[in-house]
């Protein structure tokens, strides 16, 4: 729950459905304000009491309050005094992001990454390894636990887990931390990933779609510092976006929100998509699709570059179709081209729609040659209304592979620090040992 309403709705239905549990709805409504003040130090670069007074709008008294009640949390400590801008010096406040460490993972369809951050983000360790995740959630969870092992096994001497966060590359029900129905993870459909995780590490637990996790990390710790309108946007095997609104992510009614992969973009019905539909943008301009168009072109000898890449490797990957593009084979020229275009197309609706003001594009393709996103910012800005696209910037990833790790950490750090759940365990002094709240924050 993200709005002022709905967190009055909360403690209205808590004291009546059951008056002992009210008591919980008194330490929300205390914990608002300290969740507020943290936030401004945590992730709006607010550094000192004067400002906190000025930016937050509460009173001295109140700011004063909490700060010493976060101080004697351990969430925040002060250092140096800040230059004096007149008055009496103050000190710079800091989120201890040392109190606690998460543990984080993106799960692509071909690899599986795992990191161990500190509460800001800061990666600390990682593994990276080739995975299957079609092979299923038993086996594809079992390894990724054996890497989280591996990772608290090695951490430094003392460090307390706070939090779980997971990406997957698939539709995710967030309030019930579970995929749906996703296209390319096949025995996953409603598996408990979030409990499973959450009960294992007796730790709170978060999952969500992979480009959302992503589009936390750019908007975070990446090019999208500065900004609170932006889509993350990955060309990968497949095609996503992550849509941040009010600097917020809008993940919509169900978690749902931005899976651009599977708009229709053409009539064509005997292009398969692997959702099952025919016609889907992924299916015909993702990485798959290039794959698909590369290796036709490679069997049927109308390009003689991907002719020679199958013959020497036994295969054509996207990566060798946007090179062979870059060296310019007409054929594979042609397949990109397409591409950034027809991503361009549904890109263009949803500028017109959303109006953000950075696009950042992220996934292998991408990534490949320039052609596939100069057809696509060309079409963007030409179909795009004028005042829609009169500041819109369309850039590429910056942070790369490790957008979804970061994301990952910023996914955990968040709940953990919303009123309702910091209500939950803030008498405990810290998330340890309570998975419970995963599951709570999102009821
Ligand atoms: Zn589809």
């Amino acid at each position: 729950m993200d709005s002022g309403a709905s967190l009055q709705d909360y403690c209205t239905h808590e004291a009546e459905v059951n008056p002992q549990r009210g008591k919980v709805a008194e330490v929300v409504d205390q914990v608002e304000n300290l969740a507020l003040v943290l936030a401004a130090v945590r992730t709006g670069g607010l550094r000192t009491r004067p400002e906190l007074v000025r930016e937050l709008g509460l009173g001295r008294n109140v700011i004063s309050q909490r700060v010493g009640q976060l101080l004697d949390l351990g969430l925040l400590d002060e250092g140096r005094l800040a230059p004096s801008t007149g008055g009496r010096p103050s000190r710079q406040l800091r989120f201890r992001s040392e109190a606690g460490c998460l543990l984080v993972a993106e799960l692509g369809a071909t690899d599986l990454q795992v990191g161990l951050t500190d509460l800001g983000g800061e990666l600390l360790d990682q593994r990276v390894e080739r995975c299957d995740v079609a092979a299923g959630p038993e086996p594809t969870l079992g390894r990724l636990e054996q890497l989280f092992d591996e990772l608290l096994s090695a951490r430094p001497t003392g460090l307390p887990l706070w939090g779980v966060g997971l990406g997957v590359p698939g539709p995710v029900e967030f309030s019930q931390g579970r995929p749906i129905a996703p296209p390319i993870m096949p025995g996953w459909d409603a598996y408990p990933v979030r409990d499973r995780l959450s009960a294992r590490y007796q730790a709170p637990a978060w999952i969500d779609n992979d480009v959302n996790v992503m589009a936390l990390g750019e908007l975070r710790a990446g090019i999208g510092r500065p900004e609170s309108e932006l889509m993350y946007v990955k060309v990968g095997s497949g095609i996503g976006a992550g849509l941040v609104s009010g600097g917020r992510l809008h993940r919509g009614a169900q978690g749902a929100a931005g899976d651009i992969g599977h708009v229709s973009v053409m009539d064509d019905e005997s292009v398969l998509c692997r959702c099952g539909n025919t016609g889907c943008l992924e299916a015909i301009a993702g990485g798959y699709a290039l794959v698909r168009d590369g290796l036709a072109a490679a069997q049927s000898g109308r390009s003689e570059s991907l002719a020679a890449v199958l013959a020497k490797s036994g295969a054509v990957t996207a990566r060798d179709v946007t090179a062979a593009a870059g060296a310019g084979d007409p054929v594979c020229l042609a397949l990109l081209t397409r591409s950034g275009r027809l991503v361009g197309r549904v890109l263009a609706t949803l500028v017109n729609f959303y109006n953000p003001s950075l696009i950042v594009m992220g996934g292998q393709v991408s990534a490949g040659e320039d052609m596939f996103l100069t057809e696509l910012r060309r079409t963007v800005y030409g179909r795009a209304t004028a005042l829609a696209t009169r500041d819109l910037r369309i850039k590429t990833s910056p942070l790369g592979d490790r957008a979804g790790l970061l994301g990952a950490a910023f996914l955990v750090a968040d709940q953990l620090f919303e009123p309702h759940c910091l209500a939950r365990w803030i008498e405990s002094g810290s998330p340890t040992g309570h998975p419970e709240l995963s599951s709570a924050a999102a009821a």
